[in-house]
């Protein structure tokens, strides 16, 4: 019998209609991973009264309390790392060693914020009528939702997971349904933590049925939701019926700018990285490269002799450098993002299709991708392409450059690789993203804000500001002299 089901109330439960699905392997679709509790509305509801019976009991512990409790949590995935790893790789489909840098970066996000519950304060403030003082004082939202995406689910949780623990609130987790498993079984470790039952819940379950009751529960104070920028719209609406906190990390089209002056290999390696780990599916991807006129023939030829060596397989093999798309879904949007290029005059350099060998036919498999002569309005260019697909543009001025990399509603992140740091810093000014990485590559930092401008998101996770997400600032006036006021004196 399946061990995945729901968490509620510190108890592993079935759902109410004891509903279950199958998680099959990207890799090969014939593999059922394990089988998973399906959560309903009348789950999410008691899942949400669980955790807002829970609020009192977490948020009155001391700071240094709440700290202890998220060490405790780091240590226990940093022990269970390797499993939690193999499950994510074979519900998800990136690579063991993708999944084992997912657990340990969410081990460390948790010691991040343990270090930082300690430090949460207000201020004393001087206020102009010297028989009164002013206090500003931070308190927990209160119930938070956390509803994150498939394409690095353990991660994207735990960076909500952390800082909403850490300021004392309470939380029911929606995962995607794809990817439910690795979440739960982090879960179940963290919440044995030392965690008073209720203050994580995790509900299984679709998002347009579970996500919608969660967003819209009355005793729910905030939303932190990771996913689509379409999904992201409909989340934002939901919340602005009650006024709710939300704070929304959507899709991106981070473009790459390397100089004819940059250091060349290191840019190719960077542009490697960042377009095809994890197939392709990562938020900070880059995902349009415009290379300086001068240096654009080398770098193609070079970025091509490379690509050639990518071995994809399936996640579990240790040769595998590159696992299959997540879904059909997946693979039929980036199948038609090409499609569609190509019609629009687009050359296909390298890929461009599915492998053709027997060991791929049972998995959603995408050959590593370069197309070059790209139409600016073909859907390379106008939509996120969350696969392992990289159009390459040249240019001739760094104005260009910019110009070209702002024109899209998404604002995620953006590199420019040159030697010349007073262009570099130039440049970073004017590109339109939430984080401009200067010869290095899109990689998130903990210590540094993380989020969207424009359609990308809204709020930042990670660091001092992801903490404040997690807290409301509330003012206080002490009338200390015990001063009488009257009316119209
Ligand atoms: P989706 O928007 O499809 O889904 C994300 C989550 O929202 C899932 O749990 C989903 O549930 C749920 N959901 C779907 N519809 C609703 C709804 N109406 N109300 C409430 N919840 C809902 O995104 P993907 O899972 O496809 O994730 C990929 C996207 O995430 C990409 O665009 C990527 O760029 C973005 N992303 C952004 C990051 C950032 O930091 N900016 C980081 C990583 C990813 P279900 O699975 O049941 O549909």
């Amino acid at each position: 019998m399946s061990q995945y089901k729901l968490l509620i109330d510190g108890k592993s439960v079935d759902s109410l209609d004891t509903q279950k699905t199958e998680i099959r392997n990207p890799a090969n679709y014939n593999e059922v991973v394990d089988e998973v509790s399906v959560g309903s509305v009348e789950d999410a509801k008691r899942a949400v009264d669980s955790a807002y019976d829970a609020l009192k009991k977490w948020s009155e512990q001391t700071p240094r309390a709440r700290s202890q409790v998220l060490l405790k949590a780091a240590d226990s995935l940093d022990t269970s790392d390797a499993k939690i790893a193999e499950i994510l790789t074979r519900e998800q489909g990136k690579t063991l060693p993708e999944s084992l840098n997912e657990i340990r970066l969410s081990a460390a996000i948790f010691r991040y914020y343990a270090g930082l519950a300690p430090t949460i304060s207000g201020r004393r403030v001087e206020l102009s009528d010297p028989d009164e003082t002013g206090f500003v004082v931070k308190l927990p939202v209160g119930v938070t939702i956390a509803i994150t995406p498939w394409n690095s689910p353990v991660v994207l949780m735990c960076v909500k997971l952390a800082p909403a623990l850490a300021a004392g609130n309470t939380i029911v987790v929606k995962p995607a349904s794809s990817t439910p498993l690795a979440d739960l079984m982090a879960c179940e470790l963290i919440s044995k933590a030392g965690l008073p039952p209720g203050s994580l819940n995790v509900v299984t379950g679709k998002g347009s049925v579970v996500g919608e009751e969660l967003i819209t529960n009355k005793k729910v104070s905030k939303i932190a939701f990771t996913g689509e920028t379409e999904t992201g719209k409909r989340v934002m609406s939901l919340a602005s019926r009650d006024v709710k906190r939300v704070s929304l990390e959507l899709g991106g089209s981070d473009p790459m700018i390397i100089c004819a002056d940059a250091d060349f290999d290191l840019a190719i390696d960077a542009a490697l990285i960042s377009r095809f780990r994890n197939c392709g599916q990562v938020c900070m991807s880059v995902k349009r490269l415009y290379v300086e006129k001068t240096i654009f023939q080398r770098f193609l030829d070079r970025i091509t002799q490379r690509i050639a060596k990518i071995r994809i397989g399936n996640g579990l093999n240790p040769t595998s450098k590159m696992g299959p798309l997540h879904s059909k879904n997946q693979l039929e949007k980036i199948k038609e993002q090409v499609f569609d290029a190509v019609n629009k005059g687009s050359k296909i350099n390298y890929g461009g299709s599915q492998p053709n060998e027997s060991e791929f036919q049972n998995g959603y498999f995408y050959l590593p991708t370069i197309a070059t002569n790209v139409d600016q309005n073909s859907k390379l260019v106008t939509e996120e392409v969350f696969g392992p697909v990289l159009p390459i543009f040249e240019f001739e001025t760094i104005d260009e450059a910019i110009e070209k990399s702002n024109d899209t509603q998404f604002g995620l992140g953006s590199s420019i690789w040159t030697k010349d740091l007073d262009k570099a810093m130039k440049a970073a000014s004017k590109i339109q993203s939430g984080t401009t990485w200067v010869n290095s590559y899109h990689e998130p930092q903990i210590d540094l804000p993380f989020g969207g401008l424009k359609e990308s998101g809204l709020g930042k996770e990670m660091a001092l500001e992801g903490l404040e997400n997690y807290l409301e600032t509330k003012a206080v006036v002490v009338n200390s002299k015990g001063k009488k006021r009257r009316w119209l004196d």
